[in-house]
């Protein structure tokens, strides 16, 4: 594949010995005046960023946090994710990204496999994290409100927000004491001890998986494997120029995709992020046409809410340079309609949170392969293996995606076998079953846990799911195996379809039967408003099939 480079892509890059946090550092330096951050009407400057950031890793050392103490950070996407992010690491410890819609349960598994010592919230998920606070080890808590930095607009809905109290009456009565952000930034000073990193080895991030499946695991992350992504990002954007760009960030910066792509990419480069505590087509698409960002990570049900918004035509949305999906696959006919309808480029990549996360993409400019997530980025190799081993496959067939590279993770947290079960002879065997073509292009074909097998057949979801989706009428899908007392699995498809549309069950079994060989053609199919998805926009095909088997064994 590397044959296949535009010039401008070295094959392999050369990365800094440094801790993440330099980037800020230097972002500082070289563009001390320019905006880093805009969130919802309010710019914050690289001076301002930097300054409260170390602040921030004034207070910590204060508290007593030391190198190495995983610091939790509970937000929406804010100018105080940044800050804490860069905070923590400036003060030597180790982040750990906590999903704001976490349950209490979810917080006190996370806090107490990681072993935080303190977390840093927002008032209104602060209730939360009291009601499990003694049954962790947190000392301290540090709560912050949106409208610390903001003169809020009351027409921005934050829905898990509107449903709890407001105001920052908040007690704290437990080992440690609750502090303010505001306040920390009002009387912390930026003298910071810093700490000795060791790039290779320190942890920067613990990260943990989606938990779509088994239970969440903390993926160690480096500050080398951050800082190699990153660069390979940087070096795969080749025509972004430093300090001018724009980025968009609505998808979480507490997923690793928004974590490397928005929060260190855009400070890697001094650019500007535009942050959206929640994704709203409406919102969105109004941003993009204030603020007219370059680049726009995301994923395809976020593409797919924005293209099918009645108003779309109504926006500019030409200054975009490059949409870049991740997360899940793009279904060809998304990718085709909202490059039509935009007039932008939508550009497919693939990783995972224990790749820090990319490991594969398209080019940006230059050729691109439909239902392809493209080559292997610099420095990272991939095979195709017979799945659960290191064994390749012959040449075009179907195996185990397995990537190794200086973004692969050290392993999970405290999880020695499933470490080793993961990362084999130094290749990290992904789970997502793909092949490679003659071209050197990398296509996915499904989880390995997603595929159906039905009456003895083995039945790809996504091959179905590419045929719903060019369906006129269809605005989701996502198929899922769900047990069968016959055949073990049989296919059901939820659809969700689009306004104004009505289809039947007959008409789509008719037309899947056009398109499909019959032992792959849905045998079930439900009709929703909505699909449950991650933060990030993955849609939770497990949580609809453990819905199913729920309403089975009750039956
Ligand atoms: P996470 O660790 O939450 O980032 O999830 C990683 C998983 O997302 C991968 O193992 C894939 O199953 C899926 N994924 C990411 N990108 C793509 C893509 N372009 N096509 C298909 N699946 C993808």
């Amino acid at each position: 594949w590397l044959a296949h480079y535009p010039p401008e892509i070295p094959h392999t890059l050369q990365y800094p010995s440094m801790p993440v946090q330099e980037y800020l550092t230097q972002a500082h330096e070289q563009f001390p005046e320019k905006v880093a951050i805009h969130f919802l009407g309010k710019d914050v400057t690289y001076n301002e960023l930097y300054d409260s950031a170390m602040k921030f890793a004034n207070y910590l050392q204060k508290l007593g946090i030391q190198k190495g103490d995983r610091v939790a950070i509970m937000l929406p996407n804010g100018p105080q994710a940044v800050i804490s992010f860069y905070g923590i690491l400036y003060a030597g410890g180790v982040v750990v990204m906590t999903n704001p819609l976490y349950t209490e349960r979810e917080i006190a598994y996370q806090m107490n496999d990681s072993g935080a010592r303190l977390i840093v919230t927002l008032d209104l998920l602060y209730p939360r994290v009291a009601k499990v606070l003694k049954e962790t080890k947190l000392e301290n808590v540090v709560v912050t409100a949106i409208k610390d930095y903001l003169p809020f607009p009351k027409n921005i809905i934050y829905p898990f927000i509107q449903k709890r109290q407001t105001g920052l009456s908040v007690k704290v009565e437990h080992r440690g004491i609750n502090h303010q952000f505001l306040e920390i930034m009002k009387i912390a000073s930026t003298d910071v001890k810093k700490p000795d990193f060791d790039f290779e080895h320190d942890l920067a991030l613990l990260q943990y998986t989606g938990g779509t499946t088994g239970s969440p695991k903390g993926v160690m992350l480096t500050h080398k494997n951050l800082i190699s992504n990153a660069t390979m990002c940087d070096a795969w954007l080749y025509k972004c120029k430093k300090g001018e760009e724009t980025i968009m960030g609505i998808i979480p910066l507490f997923h690793v995709y928004g974590l490397t792509t928005v929060l260190i990419l855009s400070v890697m480069q001094g650019n500007r992020m535009v942050l959206l505590p929640k994704f709203d087509p409406e919102t969105a698409l109004k941003t993009i046409n204030k603020q007219k960002p370059t680049l726009f990570p995301g994923a395809p049900t976020l593409y797919i809410g924005l293209m099918n918004h009645p108003d779309i035509a109504k926006y500019d949305l030409s200054s975009i340079e490059a949409c870049l999906s991740g997360s899940a696959p793009l279904p060809a006919e998304v990718q085709e309609k909202f490059e039509k309808i935009t007039g932008g480029k939508l550009v497919e990549g693939y990783g995972l949170t224990e790749t820090s996360p990319v490991s594969h993409s398209n080019l940006v400019w230059g050729e691109r392969t439909k239902g392809s997530i493209g080559y292997p980025y610099p420095d990272t190799d991939s095979k195709i293996f017979l799945p659960g081993t290191t064994e390749e496959v012959p040449h075009g067939e179907i195996g185990e995606i397995a990537i190794k590279g200086p973004q692969v993770m050290q392993g999970y947290w405290n999880r020695p076998e499933d470490t080793a079960a993961t990362i084999v002879d130094g290749w990290l065997l992904t789970g997502d079953l793909g092949y490679m073509d003659e071209g050197g292009h990398f296509f996915i074909v499904d989880r390995k846990k997603d595929m159906i097998i039905a009456g003895g057949f083995n039945i790809y979801p996504r091959e179905i799911e590419e045929v719903l989706y060019e369906h006129e009428a269809v605005q989701e899908c996502v198929v899922a195996g769900i047990p069968d007392p016959y055949r073990g699995e049989t296919v059901k498809a939820y659809i969700v379809l689009k306004e104004g549309y009505t289809v039947t069950e007959e008409e789509f079994d008719k037309y899947c039967r056009e398109h499909l060989a019959s032992f792959k053609v849905p045998r079930i199919y439900e009709f929703r408003k909505e699909l449950p998805k991650t933060a990030v926009g993955k849609i939770l095909r497990r949580s609809l099939v453990d819905e199913e088997r729920a309403k089975q064994s009750e039956a």
